[in-house]
């Protein structure tokens, strides 16, 4: 439509932004998983991947990996979120301290750009937009293909859950584990606060070998540290996987008497947000407000802001799952247009909170965003170096503070690949020019 049209182009993965990123006011927003389905093609050679279209959802590759004996390596929680979707933010989950995040897991791309050029790219052809794209935010390109590395899927996951009352001891045993060569497969946390059930909520259903025992465990109001680990193994190594788990577990200093464990297959483990997703959806309580923050802090800042957040703006509050784990910056690649702490560890802090629609009270939407508000400008005020991740923002300062000495490299990128800033207005970054002179 030339120039002078303001058109703008979104594209739609599974539409689960919390804020409307996927979309494009008066624009065309394209529904992605409509290129999905396709058969996908794998390479099951020494180093396997398979390619995928973009508006595949994570879950149908796992299905279809697995009548390979394979999987890809990097997960997101939940896996009803499409490959382009994740991939234009990074996919983060307890795979990430040994893998990275999703982009850190990709060989190859075929992008769509704002100039209509379709481009296949990777780390040795157009390598600038292949980075520019992961973590991209959709503002360079749509991705509409994906090659995704895989390994060796296993059969079985051990999965494991300990408390710990004190956040030091905690997040020590946390680093211990990722920083370790033998190691769990998979390392989260949950912070427990006010919360009387320990167990479950609706990220996942845990349903310990032992749910008497499980039962015991109350938290009386107290701030608990859940952490959350997986061993992968397959029926005939049970007994080594055991041994492992042993061995591994000697080395931590939990509260000896909440260990609780459980078998399940891989897929179960995988899909697990899912189980509790048709729980939620029966009763109505899936389609509403998630005002959510995640933010990406600083090793060195990790205590500070605990004693800050969990033990005092949120301390009253019945909030929904709080993660909190670390990953090894190792794993990121900073040529990608993805920015996180400048340190070697930093943590993923998910606050996950769901709002009761219409509620005016401590469990309704405005209440959540002004806790968010309220850990924000403590991050702020304390200078912390936090990034936020999945970020809304509502103007192009605050965009150009998140990117920081990176903002210069952005804005050439978009100039390079979507000069008439026609992609993905949801995100607020780029205004459409009317015309590019
Ligand atoms: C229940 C739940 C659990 C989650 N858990 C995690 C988690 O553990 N870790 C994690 O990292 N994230 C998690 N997320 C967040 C999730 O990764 C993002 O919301 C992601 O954007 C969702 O993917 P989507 O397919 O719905 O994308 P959409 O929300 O549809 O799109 C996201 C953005 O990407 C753009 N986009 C979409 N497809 C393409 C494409 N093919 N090419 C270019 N741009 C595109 C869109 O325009 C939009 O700006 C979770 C979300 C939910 C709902």
């Amino acid at each position: 439509m030339g120039p002078l049209s303001k058109l703008t182009v979104a594209a739609r993965g599974h539409g689960h932004s919390t804020r409307g990123q996927a979309q494009a006011d008066q624009g065309i927003v394209i529904n992605m998983e409509s290129l999905g389905g396709q058969v996908m093609q794998f390479n099951t050679g020494q180093l396997p991947y398979v390619d995928v279209s973009a508006g595949d959802l994570w879950i149908n590759i796992l299905h279809e990996s697995l009548k390979h004996g394979l999987a890809p390596k990097s997960w997101t929680d939940y896996l009803h979120l499409t490959v382009g979707g994740t991939l234009s933010n990074a996919g983060i989950s307890g795979q990430a301290f040994r893998h990275g995040p999703q982009i850190s897991n990709v060989h190859q791309l075929e992008v769509v750009t704002g100039k209509g050029d379709v481009v296949n790219c990777s780390e040795k052809q157009h390598a600038d937009l292949f980075h520019s794209v992961l973590g991209g935010l959709g503002q360079f390109g749509i991705i509409t293909k994906a090659r995704i590395s895989l390994e060796p899927a296993p059969k079985m996951v051990k999965w494991i859950r300990v408390l710990y009352s004190d956040f030091s001891t905690f997040s020590r045993d946390q680093e211990l584990l990722i920083s370790a060569e033998h190691t769990f497969d998979y390392i989260e946390g949950l912070v427990i606060i006010n919360r009387t059930d320990v167990l479950n909520s609706w990220r996942s259903s845990f349903s310990p070998q032992d749910p008497a025992q499980a039962s015991k465990f109350i938290s009386d109001g107290r701030t608990l540290f859940c952490l959350e680990l997986t061993k992968n193994f397959n029926p005939d190594e049970v007994d080594t996987a055991n041994k492992e788990v042993e061995n591994l577990l000697s080395k931590l200093s939990y509260i000896q008497s909440t260990l609780l464990m459980t078998e399940v297959s891989y897929v179960e483990f995988l899909d697990r947000v899912h189980t509790s997703e048709l729980k939620l959806r029966s009763k109505g309580m899936w389609d509403v407000p998630h005002p959510w923050l995640n933010l990406l802090i600083p090793r060195s800042k990790i205590k500070y802001f605990a004693q800050g957040v969990f033990g005092n703006i949120l301390k009253d509050t019945k909030s929904g799952p709080v993660l909190i784990y670390p990953v090894n910056k190792s794993k990121w690649d900073n040529r990608t247009s993805f920015v996180f702490p400048e340190e070697d560890i930093f943590y993923m802090v998910a606050f996950l909170f769901h709002a009761v629609p219409s509620s005016a009270g401590t469990n309704g939407l405005e209440h959540f965003l002004t806790l968010n508000k309220r850990i924000l400008d403590f991050c702020a005020v304390a200078h912390l170096g936090v990034k936020q991740y999945l970020a809304h923002y509502t103007t192009q300062e605050q965009w150009q503070a998140h990117f920081g000495q990176r903002w210069e490299v952005f804005t050439q990128r978009k100039s390079t690949y979507d000069p008439l800033a026609i992609l993905a207005p949801g995100q607020r970054i780029f205004q459409k020019r009317a015309s590019i002179l």
